[in-house]
């Protein structure tokens, strides 16, 4: 019995039965990116399949962006279950979807499909997953809390603003380098939110620049400050934020997850606030395209089980 390859291309999807003879259990669900070796959902995924006692396997394909749409349409031909998208996809799936849900509609990505009936379902699992994170991680609910989302103007920024205006937080800061990106941002979730909260002396929803003394007038009304820009990954990278602004009630959550324990997080903690890693938001969004895909509860343990041998 042969095992998977690491990375599969577009010509192995076409001929899918052929390129994964021999290999159980069968590939029917997959990981599209441009690069793709780099991602850890199948190390998440298969652990939950096998406990899940499902007789299929994540594999990685490496699908350039002018072969989108025909892969997805080879989803169909060659009886898979349903795939995740990464960079550059999220975005551009949209249009070759049959059918989207609303979360997806309002980020405007999709990360999750699912085949069915043959049509393709397109869902958005990293605003949820965000969510569903936090509650882990801090025990508070979005709907509850006063958030800055700094890298708004990018993909992962914008699905957690999104999720937060989705679900009624309290305030929502957007903060972006670009911040044309954040004040369209803002315009554009303006309508998400309901009145019924009761106005505090700050706007409910702002669009600021990433410059310290914009930064400073607003650390007094916030309660998480969630990192969404790419900084933090090296260890060269500038800081996300001025250590002397976080303040010891706030929670700080770093979307990057490798390494684990990042400059923001050492920064956070020495501030007396509490701070996590990206890792639980790579973990329910995997979770979340489970429940698309078998319509179960997640096999969360053996998932996280996975993702953590894969890390260490
Ligand atoms: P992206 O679309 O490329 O967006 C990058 C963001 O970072 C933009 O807001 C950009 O600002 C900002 N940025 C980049 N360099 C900067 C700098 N030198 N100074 C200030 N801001 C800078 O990337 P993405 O897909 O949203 O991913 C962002 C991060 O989230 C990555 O680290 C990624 O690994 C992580 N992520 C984690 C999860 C998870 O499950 N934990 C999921 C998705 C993404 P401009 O708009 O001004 O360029």
């Amino acid at each position: 019995m042969s095992t998977a390859k690491d990375v599969y291309t577009f010509e192995d999807l076409r001929t899918w039965p052929q390129a994964t003879g021999g290999i159980q259990p069968p590939p029917r669900l997959s990981v599209f990116g441009d690069p793709v070796a780099h991602s850890l959902s199948p190390e998440m995924h298969n652990p939950g399949l096998r406990e899940a006692g499902i007789d299929a396997q994540y594999v990685r394909l490496n699908i350039t962006p002018d072969k989108l749409k025909d892969a997805l349409q080879e989803l169909k031909t060659q009886n898979f279950i349903g795939t995740n998208l990464t960079i550059p996809h999220k975005a551009a799936a949209i249009e070759h979807m049959d059918d989207i849900d609303e979360t997806a509609r309002h980020i405007g990505a999709v990360n999750t499909v699912l085949v069915e009936d043959g049509k393709l379902i397109g869902y958005n699992s990293d605003g949820p997953g965000f969510a569903r994170a936090i509650r882990e991680e801090f025990s508070v609910d979005l709907h509850d809390m006063r958030i800055m989302i700094i890298g708004a103007g990018g993909g992962a920024g914008r699905a957690v603003a999104v999720q937060a205006a989705m679900d009624q937080c309290e305030r929502l800061v957007l903060v972006n380098r670009t911040v044309e990106k954040a004040e369209a941002l803002a315009t554009e979730l303006k309508p998400l939110f309901r009145e019924g909260h009761i106005d505090g002396p700050m706007r409910r929803l702002e669009a600021i620049s990433m410059e310290e003394a914009a930064l400073a007038a607003q650390m007094d009304h916030i309660d998480l400050i969630v990192n969404a820009t790419s900084l933090g990954m090296k260890r060269s990278d500038p800081e996300v934020l001025p250590a002397r602004l976080i303040q010891p009630h706030q929670f700080v959550y770093d979307m990057v997850y490798n390494p684990g324990r990042t400059h923001l997080i050492t920064q956070a903690q020495n501030a007396g606030a509490r701070a996590a890693n990206g890792l639980s938001m790579l973990l329910h969004q995997g979770a979340i395209s489970f429940e698309f895909w078998f319509n179960r509860e997640a096999p969360l343990e053996a998932m996280r089980k996975g993702l953590g041998d894969a890390l260490s």
